[in-house]
């Protein structure tokens, strides 16, 4: 026992209360024994019992209800660090949720299910496990190539910081795909490793964990390793996270919710590819996983090391300020060049009748020449489905979702018209539903139909697609990535999901056959995403050496002259990255505002903005409101999702704390007010929006 503990008798304890319910959800119970803060019990709540964790600090006023006592105590396994429960506080104070809503739902929904004496007997099973497969592990010593001058001066930086007693800077490991950070990433690891610390590598999605998990077990096959992502069962989640709390997994790889991983001996932090948006929870408590790295190396004082090719904005904008530091991977390991970037301009094919060609003939034939030479190419569309929608020519009838401001997408392999959004799904009709016309027909194309097209055109190639559609079945994925890296497809196409991280080797054309969208969108970070996007693309194509002088990327765009194709022509992301904060900070926005949206849902749009109009006003009325701007409520680009209309209302801020103490302020009021408006869905906040 700790001289931290609290002592027996009056105990703070943090519950899951209903969402919103912000204050209620530290409630203070009897306890018969003196506890360290941290430990898991299981209290009485209302009439249910209910797992909580006991807390220091946040005890509120004493009261003369008498207290209920503490049913059980889950203290067979050790409490949550310190460290985690502060970085609780901190996620929960930042994004404006409940402690307890958020600091139980990071921990694995079997654990707050057990009573002590299961969880007593699951730890006992564990240890017997973990003996019982130990011994069986083979220990070959692994190859490690040895490190060129930029990777061995970037892990000295490393080295250096990890032995900083102060906290380091976070680093951002700054190169191209192909440069070699995974292996910095893995140095890095084994240095923590033998000063017996644990390491958590973050991925930005699931897809990626297992080719990470691959190298990084081949590397280490005496450290145990765990992955944790949303695709385990609830028993694996509790096995790793239990792994990973007791102290007995070495490495902790993982998607967004690993940040929240409680390891007692943590000695680093990587997040790979720091700049993807998928590290942004979407929903409930809308933390961002990178930004919580960060937070969390700055409260453990151990090293974080962002890795990118295309940091954000944000990154970058601290790498220029001087407050994280920049490690460059300039070049690509063995001499390959990044691959030629062509920006092929549609107009200046002739047009014919009819909709442009899925491809300039000029890209086809390139594509037969990668065929002819045995080579792979990859066609890059985001867009799945066969056509992103049915139209009749006769009527004017689109395929509209009827519960979604959206369009439903003509999937062909199954004859299916499906809503994206709400999963509305129907059979194709035979006939226009309106008029009876027999010819209703796709327009626009997806990667389904792009396949099937290319098909046609190249003869012989083998196909392959890469989406979330053709990916969802078990083993699916890994079955079409084997068969890339095999050498037993030809044309591989796909949208953002193949830009990701995978290492195909043999592939010498990436060509974007529509990326234009994006440089038009409404959203402020479109471009960057945009150009993120293709850089990554481009970084599929000639990761061989041998292949690298033939290697190209070939962007299809009906405005060569965007400045984004031109900097990706360069391969120059900081020109880019310097026009785009120029244009950030003349319209006062991110990373030099700070941002929140306030969002709320309801079958009646007036409803959803009568609710934001009165929270405006609420701020109007309050001293903090001086320190931000409250823009009026609008509805997001897709305004309609399964029959509830949305609004949301933008909050903006020249100061993070200002922004943050405004918010607190503002919240519970809101909280207060929302019984008044009737028929309202719900409403949230969410801090540091990735879209508006
Ligand atoms: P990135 O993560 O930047 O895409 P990787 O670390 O995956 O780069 O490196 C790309 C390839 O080069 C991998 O196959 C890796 O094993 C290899 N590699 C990395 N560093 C070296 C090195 N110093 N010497 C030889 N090969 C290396
Ligand atoms: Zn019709
Ligand atoms: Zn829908």
């Amino acid at each position: 026992m700790s001289s931290d503990d609290v002592t027996a008798g009056r105990v703070p304890v943090v519950v899951e209360t209903p969402q919103h319910a912000r204050l209620a959800d530290v409630l203070d119970y009897l306890s018969e024994r003196a506890l360290a803060p941290g430990t898991l019990v299981r209290v009485p709540l209302g009439r249910r019992e209910v797992a909580g964790i006991v807390w220091q600090g946040v005890a509120k006023a004493s009261t003369d209800v008498p207290l209920r006592p503490i049913a059980q105590y889950l203290d067979c396994m050790p409490p949550l660090p310190n460290q985690w429960l502060a970085l609780l506080e901190f996620a929960a104070g930042y994004y404006q949720r409940g402690l307890g809503e958020l600091s139980l739902a990071v921990l694995p929904a079997e654990l707050r299910k057990l009573d002590a004496s299961q969880l007593a007997q699951r730890l006992k099973r564990l240890h017997k496990q973990l003996r019982a497969t130990v011994e069986s592990e083979p220990t070959t010593a692994p190859e490690e190539p040895p490190l060129n001058e930029e990777q061995s001066a970037a892990l000295a930086a490393i080295t250096q910081a990890s032995a900083d007693a102060r906290p380091a800077a976070p680093m951002l490991l700054h190169g191209v795909t192909g440069s070699g950070k995974t292996e910095v990433y893995l140095r890095a690891t084994k240095q923590s490793l033998a000063q017996s610390r644990q390491v958590l590598m973050l991925v930005p999605e699931i897809n990626l964990t297992p080719q990470l998990l691959g190298r990084v077990t081949a590397r280490f096959p005496a450290q145990r390793v765990v992955a944790m992502h949303s695709a385990l069962t609830p028993a694996q989640r509790l096995q790793t996270w239990l792994l990973a709390h007791l102290g007995l997994a070495d490495i902790v790889l993982g998607t967004r919710l690993a940040v929240f991983a409680s390891m007692p001996r943590l000695g680093l932090i990587v997040v790979d590819e720091e700049h993807d948006a998928s590290y942004k929870q979407q929903e409930g408590a809308r933390y961002s996983a990178r930004d919580l790295a960060v937070y969390r190396a700055h409260l453990e004082r151990v090293p974080v090391l962002l890795g990118s090719a295309t940091p954000s904005l944000e990154t970058w904008q601290h790498v220029l300020s001087g407050r994280y530091r920049r490690l460059a991977l300039d070049r690509r390991i063995g001499g390959a060049a990044l691959p030629r970037v062509r920006v092929f301009d549609m107009s200046t094919l002739p047009r014919p009748e009819g909709p442009p060609p899925a491809l300039a003939p000029a890209l086809l034939d390139a594509l037969r020449d990668r065929l002819s030479r045995g080579e792979q190419s990859l066609v890059f569309l985001n867009r799945r489905g066969y056509a992103p929608v049915l139209h009749c020519a006769a009527c004017g009838w689109k395929s509209a979702c009827a519960h979604c401001s959206a369009w439903r997408v003509f999937h062909k392999h199954d004859r299916t018209l499906r809503c994206h959004h709400c999963g509305f799904t129907e059979r194709v009709p035979r006939a226009c539903p309106e008029c009876g016309n027999l010819d209703i027909q796709p327009v626009g194309r997806g990667t389904e139909r792009l396949e099937e097209q290319l098909g046609e055109l190249l003869p012989g190639a083998r196909m392959a697609r890469f989406d979330a559609d053709a990916t969802r079945g078990k083993g699916n994925l890994e079955r079409t990535l084997a068969a890339v890296h095999a050498g037993e497809v030809d044309v591989l196409v796909g949208t953002q999901m193949v830009t990701k991280g995978h290492d195909f080797r043999r592939i010498t054309l990436v060509a974007a056959v529509n990326p234009d969208a994006a440089l038009f969108a409404s959203d402020f970070r479109a471009p960057e995403r945009q150009f993120a996007l293709l850089m990554q693309a481009a970084g599929r194509a000639g990761r061989d050496a041998d292949a690298t002088t033939r290697s190209e990327m070939w962007i299809q765009t009906w405005h060569p002259q965007h400045a984004l194709f031109a900097a990706l022509r360069d391969h120059d992301y900081a020109r880019f990255a310097a026009s785009q904060l120029e244009d950030r900070r003349s319209a006062g926005l991110p990373p030099f505002a700070h941002l929140a949206l306030l969002r709320a849902e309801a079958r009646d749009a007036a409803v959803a903005t009568a609710f934001l109009r009165a929270a405006a006003e609420t701020a109007a009325a309050m001293d903090d409101s001086r320190d931000v701007m409250i823009y009026p409520p609008v509805p997001p680009s897709m305004s309609r999702v399964a029959n509830i209309e949305r609004m949301q209302m933008l909050v903006e801020s020249a100061s993070r704390s200002r922004l943050q103490r405004f918010l607190a302020a503002w919240l519970p009021r809101l909280h207060e007010q929302r019984a008044a408006h009737k028929g309202l869905a719900r409403w949230a906040v969410d801090i540091d929006p990735q879209a508006i």
